[in-house]
């Protein structure tokens, strides 16, 4: 296949914001590559040559690109940058520069999709001394095989800002449109959601069709998009949405972590598929020596201990063991505990269409607990008064409150979902009107006062799960001590957008844009109708978002969330229904 009908296919798709069109589009190429091709072009939409859980780095900044572009355009570097500096992507620079130089001749042979895929693994791989050298000559090999739009989505490749604006869910749109029928859509979105890998989902669907992902399990080293819970605003709802019976367990305040156990090694996972494992040593190897079986992957939230004492610690204390120097010393000076409450995996056996109940047995079975390594509390209750004294034992026992857990047959483990089979309950309810929410930054708005010269508040956007897109929710400017807003041009640097980028809505213009990377905790007295936000637009009412008001930085960064794990329009627009039963149906 050549590389050309991809960065087409790539062109059309960045003309659209249109989900549905971006669907047609894919589903329509998908259709006409062999299942090979299209496992690399579905990881090239996202910027990638791998599943969701490898760590992308080409290693190449923008200005190593440049030099890359000079060389295959023949400008001079000043002028190269010259012209970065007033378009901010290198791709743009790319595409303007290389139009210009006009056809090459001297190759014959077209670059196809097989080269491209093997010269991105190359620079990837390619380390050492001399190494920024050897990838800047390897891309400019492909470049100067390359028209404009090719060059331009290569140069967005490399530097990591391929955002032609369809996300995951628009892929598993266009793979079940053009190999499956409507009704496979969920099959499709399963599979995914058990593998996080994009390409083995197309590369199965269009070589095997639907009888091939039913066949798609969990394995073993490949994690597994979480399950979430829903949240109530009391137990007596919880009880009653659960028909008055359900497993109630503490809800520990720490880092989630998936645990892949095989015969030999172990690697731990973070909800947003980060490797932690040298974060965790002694997790891993722990979990190793206690668990009986051969294989298995489990669940766990890793909490911090005090060591003389062994009780829990605020959250904030498991967070050092995310540095990524000095680990030796942060394993011994901050010791944890992994608290474990699932089983999605063992020996052989794929346990996430089992029921809770089986698979709490499975996991209760499978280990030898320790010091390091045990169960969440549980108890099965009934009534709300039960649920009540477990929630105040939960609480007394430091835990930021309970997780109830459905005992229904069909309690199997939802990957990737969020739903009422888990709805969590926590102490901030009894206070505040609602849940936090988890913001991504979008925009800055410059300082006045005592801010001059910083950030003076943010842009903060939701996102929105049916049309990938993000919007805006609010701006934030409370709860921000000196230290953070010193060190925020720097935490924002690498994530700088020239304009809005195409993936965001909004109608306030801050004086800075960012892509859609860093995620804030932020608490709110109030969600209201805004005639400025588009946070589920038109959802409530025609013409209006939804807005918080007063919003304040809970000074919590949830680096263990991507943006795409943010609060949804749909769970926000829910929050405020929730919010008008709570005040009563005349308010
Ligand atoms: P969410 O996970 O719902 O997006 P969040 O990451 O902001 O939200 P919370 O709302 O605090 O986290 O609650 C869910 C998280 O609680 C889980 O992802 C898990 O990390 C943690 N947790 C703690 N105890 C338990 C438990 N007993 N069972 C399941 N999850 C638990």
């Amino acid at each position: 296949m050549l590389y050309s009908e991809l960065a087409s296919a790539f062109e059309r798709l960045d003309a659209t914001s249109s989900r549905l069109e971006m669907t047609s589009i894919l589903s329509e190429f998908f259709r006409s590559l062999d299942p090979g091709s299209l496992r690399d072009a579905v990881y090239l939409s996202q910027g990638k040559l791998h599943p969701d859980y490898f760590p992308q780095e080409f290693g190449m900044a923008d200005k190593l690109v440049l030099r890359a572009v000079a060389m295959a355009s023949a400008k001079p570097y000043e002028e190269v940058e010259k012209l970065w500096i007033k378009e901010g992507d290198p791709g743009t620079v790319a595409e303007l520069l290389i139009k210009g130089r006009g056809q090459m001749t001297l190759f014959s042979e077209p670059l196809t999709l097989e080269r491209v895929v093997n010269v991105l693994t190359s620079i990837e791989n390619t380390e050492g001394k001399d190494s920024q050298d050897k990838k800047m000559k390897q891309l400019f090999l492909l470049l100067r095989e390359s028209g404009p739009v090719e060059s331009k989505y290569l140069c967005r490749i490399v530097t990591g800002r391929m955002r032609v604006g369809a996300g995951a869910m628009t892929i598993l749109d266009a793979l079940s449109e053009a190999f499956a029928t409507r009704e496979g859509r969920p099959d499709v979105e399963r599979a995914y959601n058990v593998t996080c890998d994009l390409g083995l989902v197309a590369k199965t669907i269009a070589s095997g069709g639907m009888d091939a992902i039913r066949g798609v399990h969990v394995s073993v080293g490949s994690p597994i998009k979480v399950m979430l819970a829903e949240r109530l605003s009391s137990i007596p709802l919880i009880m009653e949405r659960m028909g008055g019976r359900c497993a109630m367990e503490f809800k520990y305040d720490g880092i989630r972590l998936q645990a892949h156990i095989s015969k030999d090694s172990v690697r731990l996972y973070s909800r947003r598929l980060e490797d932690l494992t040298s974060n965790f040593p002694d997790v891993a190897a722990e979990l190793r020596a206690c668990c009986k079986a051969e294989e298995a992957i489990i669940e766990g939230e890793c909490v911090a201990v005090d060591p003389s004492t062994g009780a829990m610690l605020p959250f904030q204390t498991v967070t050092h063991r995310r540095k990524k120097h000095g680990m030796d010393k942060a394993v011994e000076d901050y010791p944890v505990r992994m608290f474990m409450f699932d089983i999605l995996f063992i020996d052989g056996t794929d346990m996430t269409s089992r029921p809770f109940t089986e698979r709490r047995d499975k996991l209760a079975g499978a280990f030898e607990l320790s010091e390091k390594i045990g169960l969440t509390e549980m108890e099965v209750v009934e009534g709300p008064e039960e649920g009540e004294a477990f929630f105040a034992r939960a609480l007394a026992a430091k835990s930021e409150g309970v997780m109830a857990k459905s005992l229904h047959q069909e309690s199997v483990y939802r990957a990737g979902s969020r739903g009422f089979l888990w709805i969590k309950y926590k102490k901030d309810y009894e206070a505040a009107l609602t849940d936090s929410f988890d913001l991504a930054v979008v925009g800055a708005f410059y300082g006045m006062g005592k801010r001059a010269g910083k950030y003076g508040a943010l842009l903060m956007a939701i996102f929105d799960s049916d049309t990938g897109r993000y919007s805006t929710v609010c701006k934030l400017g409370t709860g921000f001590d000196d230290a953070f807003l010193d060190n925020l041009p720097e935490m924002m640097e690498s994530h700088l957008s020239k304009g809005r980028p195409s993936d965001v809505d909004a109608q306030m213009t801050p004086d800075i844009w960012f892509f859609p990377a860093v995620v804030l905790e932020v608490v709110a007295a109030e969600i209201s109708l805004s005639p400025i936000h588009t946070a589920a637009f038109g959802v409530v009412k025609e013409d209006a978002g939804l807005g918080l008001r007063f919003p304040r930085f809970t000074g919590r960064v949830r680096s263990d969330k991507g943006p795409e794990q943010c609060t949804t329009a749909a769970e926000l627009a829910e929050m405020y229904w929730a919010q008008d039963t709570a005040d009563g149906p005349d308010s």
